[in-house]
């Protein structure tokens, strides 16, 4: 029996992680598990799969946490010092799920106490790739892609020699907006933009993708993960988002990895660590698909992966203020108080004012991640009003 936890056990990762879980349910113990502010789900899902731990990372919602699970032996915590206890049990395997730059610190306890982490937050790695890698070489435990993208990458690259790569191709389906126009694109609203054509995800990486926000992460990501130079990152927009990712070898041949857009397949390559698990999902059928598209990306009209390729170039800390500035422009337009296309004109602004200060060229140390993240959120504050 493999011993694992979920941080983020209350979102679409999570819960999807947890539906592979039910399909085996005696082949794994759950420890524990983490959430925010849906503490009904989170108490629900810590009750049918009789978790350990659970916690909170919202202090205020502790004694209504601890309440719902009053009849059950779980223990029950709260806030940063909460998810981080969680992190800290023994499992074998740990899902980290939160969304945003929260997760880097579980994520990173995690590994430090010797799980095999199956990496979805992709922020942690684009905010602190160097240092993720540095803990899982020095506990010996591994780093396993979840992102389709770089699960396929990982399935597409194994077994060949790394010298024998010259490019790797990443795609994206244009999200939400995809048959629109830039012009078209000044007055979209959160609402509109959280409607995805393929892909059921969380808020927050739904808008990311409608802006390429997602793909230029997946970009950084893609470096810290595999060590590519920028030169060796192609995106490519493919609607039917069924090929996730194609590497391009020396001799002109190309591998790609096709499956239908359902994470539980990047998952269960995870939960299996490599292995092929049989699951009941829909087949892709590829004549009644008929068709597979590709084109190159528009970058006057998604701005931000150009910002993602730039990042790939700077190195250092940008990543981490990348992410923190981009965080920051999506809060306020989810508040309405910044249009969908003036999030890609503030962190582009913040980026060239920590540029200018020099800001950015620091090694990737937890100290100065945690540094930058707060300077690049407190820079984009002050550009929200001017675009
Ligand atoms: P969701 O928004 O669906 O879920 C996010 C999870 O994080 C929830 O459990 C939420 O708790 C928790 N959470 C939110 N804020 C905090 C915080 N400040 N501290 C601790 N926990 C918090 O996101 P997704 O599942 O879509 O995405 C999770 C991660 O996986 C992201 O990094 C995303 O980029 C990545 N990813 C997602 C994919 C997808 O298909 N969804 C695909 C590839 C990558 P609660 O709900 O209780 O408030």
């Amino acid at each position: 029996m493999k011993n694992i936890s979920i941080l983020g056990a209350t979102g679409s990762i999570g819960q999807n992680t947890l539906d592979l879980i039910s399909r085996e349910r005696d082949k794994f113990k759950v420890i524990g598990l983490t959430g925010d502010n849906n503490i009904e789900l989170l108490a629900e899902s810590a009750i049918k799969f009789k978790a350990d731990v659970v916690a909170t990372a919202n202090d205020s919602k502790f004694h209504d946490l601890k309440d719902l699970l009053s009849e059950h032996k779980i223990e029950v915590c709260a806030g940063i010092n909460g998810l981080l206890e969680v992190a800290s049990r023994q499992a074998e395997w740990v899902m980290s799920a939160i969304v945003g730059s929260a997760g880097l610190q579980p994520g990173l306890r995690a590994l430090e106490a010797g799980a095999n982490l199956a990496l979805a937050n992709k922020e942690s790695m684009v905010a602190a790739g160097p240092i993720m890698k540095k803990m899982s070489e020095a506990k010996g435990v591994k780093l396993i892609p979840v992102d389709s993208e770089h699960s396929a990458i990982s399935q597409v690259i194994r077994g060949e020699e790394r010298n024998s790569l010259s490019k790797i191709i990443i795609t994206a389906s244009g999200g939400a907006f995809r048959h629109l126009t830039k012009d078209e694109l000044v007055d979209v609203t959160p609402k509109q933009a959280s409607k995805h054509p393929n892909w059921s995800m969380g808020k927050r990486i739904t808008i990311d993708s409608a802006s390429l926000f997602n793909k230029a992460l997946e970009v950084i990501e893609a470096k810290e993960f595999f060590d590519f130079k920028e030169s060796e990152i192609e995106v490519l927009i493919h609607p039917q988002s069924l090929v996730h990712a194609i590497a391009c070898f020396c001799d002109g041949g190309m591998k790609a990895h096709i499956g239908p857009p359902d994470m539980r397949h990047a998952i269960a390559y995870a939960l299996y660590e490599e292995k092929r698990f049989k699951l009941t999902l829909e087949d892709v059928d590829l004549a009644e698909v008929g068709m597979l598209n590709f084109e190159k990306p528009d970058l006057n009209k998604y701005p931000a992966l150009k910002l993602g390729f730039d990042v790939v170039r700077q190195g250092g800390l940008a990543g981490a203020a990348f992410n923190a500035a981009k965080e920051e422009a999506l809060d306020n337009f989810l508040a309405l108080k910044l249009s969908f296309l003036g999030m890609a004109d503030v962190v582009r602004a913040t980026m060239e004012e920590l540029l200018s200060k020099n800001m950015l060229s620091s090694k990737v140390e937890l100290e100065a991640v945690m540094d930058i993240d707060l300077q690049a959120r407190s820079i984009a504050k002050t550009f929200v009003n001017k675009f």
